[in-house]
């Protein structure tokens, strides 16, 4: 079968490989659709040092049953479904506390193990014992049901930091994250959604999606953009998905007295220290959340509000293409051409 194998720092191969074969306590998966993920292109780009090499990209999935492990139970061939990535060992002390997303032991799809930018994708006991695996409603089509796993991830932080009725949730960063982030929070009730986005191109592209304010920060200022918009008292939430240290310095300049801020994105890792004012988090009450992948329920909560049409998928999906042209999808996502680009590895 054809896969995208990930072989080392720079190196990256669209290649013919052996396909999985069923385990008695394993499902092997038919891949329709694996949208490419800020990691597969750091991977291609930079390299990533977790990635333990020779390993098949591709996290972000749907597909179709192909054959069940003859001690499987709850799944049939022809079963659509889609996957949480993080496969937790369920036994250490953050799977204790129901935390499965920081385990300790985890082994993540597609870059521990074998994952979706393949025609077969194979879905070890571990993906099937704790959650992981699940199955897709109908309503809900291969090609938007891909957004799964990020919007899992950007529900994951929103639990977190509590966004809800009535919040003017502030994001920072119009990226694919950004962009779901915000029309998440709205989907979740908050009263206003502001979103900064410093380049003129995607804050262009960012327009188009459900989002009550888009300022450009190139021309305008967004700290008295938010102040105005709120009485002078700035945001309930911001949440940063934006992976630089200014963007976290400016949401502490953003969020309102008992506010809460989420820093989502990571920043560079070998500069990730930032200065902050501690009196302003003190004397405000400021809260600082962290938040790091998902858990299998909230990929399923993601799962369904994308199937219940919650997200512009239309808009953030630019692109759908072949496994070919893989390298393709990498080029247009790097020149900020696309937002999402889908890959189909069956054609
Ligand atoms: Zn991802
Ligand atoms: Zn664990």
């Amino acid at each position: 079968m054809k896969a995208v194998v990930y072989e080392g720092v720079k190196k990256l191969a669209v290649k013919q490989v052996d396909p999985p074969s069923v385990h008695n306590d394993s499902i092997v998966v038919r891949v329709h659709t694996c949208a490419i993920c800020g990691t597969d292109v750091k991977a291609y780009n930079i390299g990533i040092a977790s990635i333990k090499p020779p390993v098949i990209l591709g996290h972000e999935f749907i597909g179709s049953i192909e054959e069940v492990g003859r001690s499987v139970k709850g799944f049939s061939p022809e079963d659509r479904v889609t996957m949480a990535t993080t496969l937790p060992c369920g036994h250490c002390l953050m799977c204790r506390r129901g935390l499965p997303n920081l385990c300790m032991d985890k082994s993540p799809v597609g870059t521990f193990i074998n994952g979706a930018f393949a025609e077969y994708l194979e879905v070890p006991a571990r993906g099937i014992e704790h959650g992981n695996l699940m199955k897709v409603p109908d309503s809900l089509s291969d090609i938007a049901g891909s957004i799964s796993e990020p919007l899992g991830c950007v529900i994951n932080s929103q639990n977190i930091a509590g966004v809800g009725f009535p919040d003017t949730v502030v994001v920072i960063g119009g990226g694919p994250l950004g962009l779901l982030q915000a029309e998440s929070a709205k989907a979740r009730g908050a009263l206003k959604t502001v979103l900064i986005q410093r380049s003129k191109k995607r804050y262009e592209m960012a327009r188009e999606f459900n989002i009550d304010h888009v300022v450009c920060s190139e021309g305008t200022d967004p700290v008295k953009y938010v102040l105005d918009l709120t009485d002078g008292f700035g945001a309930d939430v911001v949440i940063n998905a934006a992976p630089t240290r200014e963007a976290v310095q400016l949401a502490f300049r953003l969020v309102a007295k008992s506010g809460r801020v989420s820093l989502f994105a990571s920043v560079p890792k070998d500069n990730p220290l930032v200065e902050i004012d501690a009196n302003h988090i003190h004397y405000g009450q400021i809260s600082v959340f962290g938040a790091s992948d998902s858990t299998a329920e909230n990929h399923y909560e993601a799962m369904h509000l994308l199937a219940k049409g919650g997200i512009s998928t239309d808009k953030l999906i630019t692109h759908v293409l072949a496994i070919d042209d893989f390298f393709k999808g990498i080029d247009l996502i790097n020149s900020r051409e696309a937002m999402k680009v889908v890959i189909r590895p069956n054609g």
